[in-house]
């Protein structure tokens, strides 16, 4: 289903719960909650007002020392506390183990408990997570939700059809492959999708057997604190999910863990880089990258003009902008270029922007001060650099939290900071093309390849354009359509490796061949 038609479709809404309770800020290890190591703790914000909501246990970087009683501080993990983690996991990763003794069958039924759980309390959990990361309601009840529920669903399908092969070797041998677990795997995620980044690490991790130490962005770990919750109630035995708040300092401790056998990451391409890094000066653990974007969206004259805008606009101001696989480059034919631009900025200005909680909200406010300011700063780059202003540019009046106004720049040229550089923000570049070989090569013109889409009528236009695209996913005549049977994943710096899909099974799997001297091969 497209993203856009589920975000409009608010007729069947349940009310939010505008002040959920906040219920578990520890650290969980072992299907327990602990306090951190360091009694730290740290804050988090509520982006719509810039108020505290809680503070919660920190694996470093935190401040506070725990005030005794404290309900609501979140625990600040830090290397002390991943170390403990990620020996959990090991435990419950031994040979003979429950969890390495469980029937795959057993796996995916337990994935199954976890996603049905996740759907009893779907109103209390898109509640939280429109409270932690301000996204509306309407998307995280309709879209957050859903889908992640669907891929928990997917992988606890695939739990008992991860199977090998058997192999015509050459010889008097029997050979064939085992598709088994890779081990320990640290789980790093980012705060853009905070519940649907976690199931799509969850699901394939688990479906095929591994054990895993979660760190959530620090910005927004309440909704991973619940499910790690309904992970005991589902059953899994203890250690299999270990989730540890924390900063970046936690994350790096997990990447440089020489009893990880795997990380996977989510976020910007310089931690990224780092994470490659560090496998690489430790135990050379699997690593797989999901990383920025700066994705061109190309629409050619002959398509439908209300359609394209309107696809356009969503798929660049969904979610605020903060996608990697946000249209960030739309590259519009020449003959509509200036009625496309009039059109766009139209829509811009009617994008309806307040209180998350509203279900009448399409945007609400960026996840924090910082990258509030680095929008703002990237819009002055824009404005500096000579592309033109045709809607929005600031913050809007009379909202106290990190909104930014829906902006559209025309006229921008290829070289400009903001048709270069990821913004992750509501600032939408429309970009002027004659010719389709040229707009191939532009758009593959940047370090990065995460998603592109080609809007036309011609099909054999949109297949020579697709073919020609250097990007992990080409949309044609949609945008941001993302399901749990496709796989998503980068070319170049937007990173390396597949999530959904059967694909993503690869990443969660060693092969081993296994060679059986046999007597005397009868066939
Ligand atoms: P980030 O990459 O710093 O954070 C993502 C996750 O990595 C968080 O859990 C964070 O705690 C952790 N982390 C940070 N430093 C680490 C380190 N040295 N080792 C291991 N883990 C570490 O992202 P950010 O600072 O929150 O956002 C910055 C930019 O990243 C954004 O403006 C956006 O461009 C990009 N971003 C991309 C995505 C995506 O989905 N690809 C998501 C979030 C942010």
């Amino acid at each position: 289903k497209n993203f856009a038609a589920a975000v409009a479709n608010y007729s069947s809404l349940p009310q939010p719960q505008t002040t959920p309770d906040i219920l578990y800020t520890g650290v969980f290890i072992n299907n327990e909650w602990h306090k951190s190591k360091s009694g730290k703790i740290f804050e988090t914000i509520n982006p719509t007002t810039a108020e505290v909501i809680a503070e919660i246990q920190c694996a470093d970087k935190g401040e506070s020392i725990l005030p005794p009683g404290c309900p609501q501080c979140i625990q600040c993990a830090d290397k002390e506390d991943i170390d403990i983690a990620v020996q959990a996991a090991r435990n419950a990763f031994k040979l003979g183990s429950p969890w390495r003794r469980m029937d795959a069958s057993e796996r995916g039924r337990l994935l199954y408990r976890l996603a049905d759980l996740m759907e009893r309390d779907q109103v209390y959990l898109a509640s939280l997570e429109t409270l932690d990361n301000g996204k509306p309601y309407s998307m995280s009840y309709n879209v957050d939700l859903p889908t992640a529920i669907k891929n928990l669903r997917y992988f606890a399908g695939w739990a008992d059809k991860n199977h090998g092969k058997t192999i015509p070797m050459d010889g008097d041998f029997f050979t064939y492959t085992r598709h088994e677990p890779v081990g320990v795997c640290g789980q790093i995620i980012p705060w853009n999708f905070p519940i649907l980044m976690m199931a799509w690490k969850l699901g394939p991790a688990l479906a095929t057997g591994n054990t895993i130490v979660l760190k959530p962005a620090e910005q927004t770990s309440l909704t991973a604190l619940y499910i790690a919750q309904l992970v005991k109630e589902a059953g899994f035995p203890e250690g299999v999910v270990n989730v540890v708040p924390g900063f970046g300092t936690a994350g790096a401790a997990l990447a440089n863990h020489c009893d990880v056998d795997k990380v996977a990451f989510t976020g910007s391409t310089d931690v990224g880089k780092l994470i490659q890094l560090a496998s690489g000066n430790t135990n050379l653990k699997r690593v797989t990258l999901e990383l920025g974007g700066k994705s061109p969206n190309i629409i050619l004259s002959d398509t439908d003009m209300d359609y394209a805008v309107e696809t356009a606009h969503f798929g660049l101001f969904f979610n605020m902008g903060q996608c990697c696989c946000a249209g960030s480059r739309t590259f519009v034919e020449d003959k509509i270029y200036d009625e496309f631009v009039e059109r766009s900025a139209e829509r811009a200005k009617k994008r309806t922007v307040g209180n998350p909680f509203d279900l009448n909200t399409e945007q609400g406010p960026q996840v924090n001060e910082e990258q509030m300011e680095k929008i703002l700063g990237m819009i002055k780059t824009g404005k500096k650099q000579g592309a033109k202003l045709v809607a929005g540019g600031s913050r809007p009046e009379g909202l106290p939290g990190y909104f930014v106004q829906p902006t559209v720049f025309a006229d921008v040229q290829d070289d400009m900071t903001i048709a270069r550089e990821e913004i992750f923000g509501p600032v939408q570049q429309l970009i002027r093309f004659k010719k389709l070989d040229e707009v191939i090569e532009r758009a593959n013109n940047s370090e990065y390849g995460l998603a592109a889409a080609v809007f036309t009528k011609d099909l054999d236009k949109a297949n020579y354009i697709v073919g020609g695209l250097r990007a992990g996913t080409v949309w044609v005549n949609t945008y941001n359509v993302l399901a749990a049977q496709a796989p998503f994943g980068g070319y170049k710096m937007s990173g390396h490796g597949r999530e959904n899909g059967e694909y993503a099974l690869s990443n969660y799997t060693e092969v081993k061949s296994v060679i059986v001297k046999v007597a005397q091969k009868n066939s």
